[in-house]
């Protein structure tokens, strides 16, 4: 049976070609998080023309495109528009030569190695899809793009800059992400789907002295590295086997010289995991791990623990997955599958947990079927697909884009259909 989803996808042959070309002019122009000002700027044109009631400046570089059309349900999709301090490695004809200014001032390339230039293209296509077919459905429709879900707070800041005060509140969220899977599959679960994360930054106080004189200081080094050990057990042997739990230190910095025994180190620490309470007790096994041994190795200054880029879990409504997930079977039919939970993390939930309103996140692949299939068969996978934020990760632009905009527009329509 045609579904009302099928009937509007009918016309998505003719917005692939300029979608196409808005998809590798953003890749060409990356921009990196919260100075999304040229890409909003073109997204906010786009849903002017397209007859949305634009409000921008949220956040500060995030905007919401609200399209009334009657009675019914209010739907909001969101779409992230940031881009990652990545030297580009594709070798595409569209690859980006951008450079740009970190928070820190340092001067580096930027790419779209997270895919974030094809969920704002294929949330733009579906919301011109909607525009140009008011009669199939009915209620109200509200595009939401966001700035800098690489770091963690882009969601928050909106919510923070009077989100609530510029839309409708929605009766449920969505989200999606472009992944390491076949360009074919659309995949969701029900409850946590991606992790929570933190991140940790460790300064160690030792006390420096002549490399020659160790007996003379506290070294910073030994200290840092007893801690790196001993914080690698905590999942081995602290955490319920059951559960799942991530403790990455990705960096670890002290002295300049092979004689000067230093007086300071720096870790950095990531955290992972499915729940809030697995989340406390890694930040606690970690505090106490680093404030013992700074004790044990007679530390006259405490230790100073600061988190940054926080990270919330993603925990899928089970009523909207399963709704959701019913139009996709109908729209991919076997390709339509339950996703295995992500260690990856994602901002999106700060939205709708903020607004009280149930949400789906789902992925999408951007990866050729047959490539993926044989790597997968051979073991090869990790090898082969490269992963988001990689600097050779690139989505098959077509039919990639053709599969997102197909999964956002068929789970808008899922609630807002007429009679289906
Ligand atoms: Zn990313
Ligand atoms: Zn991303």
């Amino acid at each position: 049976m045609a579904t009302t989803a099928d009937a509007v996808l009918k016309e998505l042959d003719a917005l692939v070609p300029p979608h196409l070309e808005l998809y590798e002019d953003l890749h060409r122009h990356p921009e990196l998080s919260f100075q999304e000002e040229r890409t909003s700027g073109i997204v906010a044109d786009r849903l002017r023309e397209l007859g949305y009631e634009v409000t921008t400046g949220i956040g500060p570089t995030g905007l919401v495109g609200v399209l009334a059309n009657g009675e019914g349900p209010t739907v909001l999709a969101r779409a992230d528009m940031d881009a990652l301090p990545v030297q580009e490695a594709t070798g595409l004809p569209y690859a980006s030569t951008a450079t740009g200014t970190d928070a820190s001032g340092e001067e580096v390339p930027v790419m779209h190695a997270c895919g974030h230039d094809m969920h704002v293209t294929c949330l733009l296509a579906a919301a011109q899809l909607l525009a140009e077919h008011t009669d199939a459905w009915s209620g109200t429709f509200i595009a939401l793009f966001q700035p800098a879900e690489e770091v963690g707070t882009g969601a928050q800041s909106m919510v923070d800059d009077g989100l609530a005060q510029a839309i409708p509140t929605p009766d449920v969220a969505l989200g999606q992400h472009v992944m390491g899977i076949p360009h074919d599959t659309v995949a969701s679960r029900p409850g946590p789907a991606l992790s929570a994360a933190d991140s940790l930054r460790v300064t160690l106080y030792g006390r420096g002295t002549h490399g020659s004189m160790p007996h003379a200081g506290t070294d910073p080094i030994l200290l840092g590295s007893a801690i790196v050990l001993r914080l690698n057990a905590i999942v081995s042997r602290e955490l319920d086997p059951n559960e799942f739990g991530v403790v990455t230190v990705g960096s670890f910095r002290s002295g300049s010289k092979s004689n000067v025994i230093p007086g300071t180190a720096q870790l950095q620490l990531n955290l992972r995991s499915y729940d809030e309470r697995t989340r406390l007790q890694l930040r606690a096994a970690v505090e106490r791990i680093v404030r013992a041994e700074c004790e044990a190795s007679g530390c006259e200054r405490p230790p100073e623990m600061e988190y940054f880029d926080p990270f919330p879990l993603t925990e899928n409504s089970p009523e909207v997955h399963e709704k959701v997930s019913a139009a996709f079977t109908e729209q991919f039919g076997d390709k339509a599958i339950e996703m295995t939970r992500s260690t990856g993390s994602e901002d999106f939930s700060d939205i709708p947990r903020a607004l009280g309103v149930p949400y789906l996140f789902w992925i999408w692949g951007g990866f050729d079927p047959q490539t993926y299939h044989e790597a997968q068969a051979a073991g090869t996978l990790a090898r082969t697909i490269p992963g988001n934020h990689a600097d050779t990760f690139a989505p098959v632009a077509e039919p990639t884009l053709r599969t997102g905009v197909r999964a956002m527009t068929s789970a808008l329509l899922a609630y807002l259909a007429k009679g289906d």
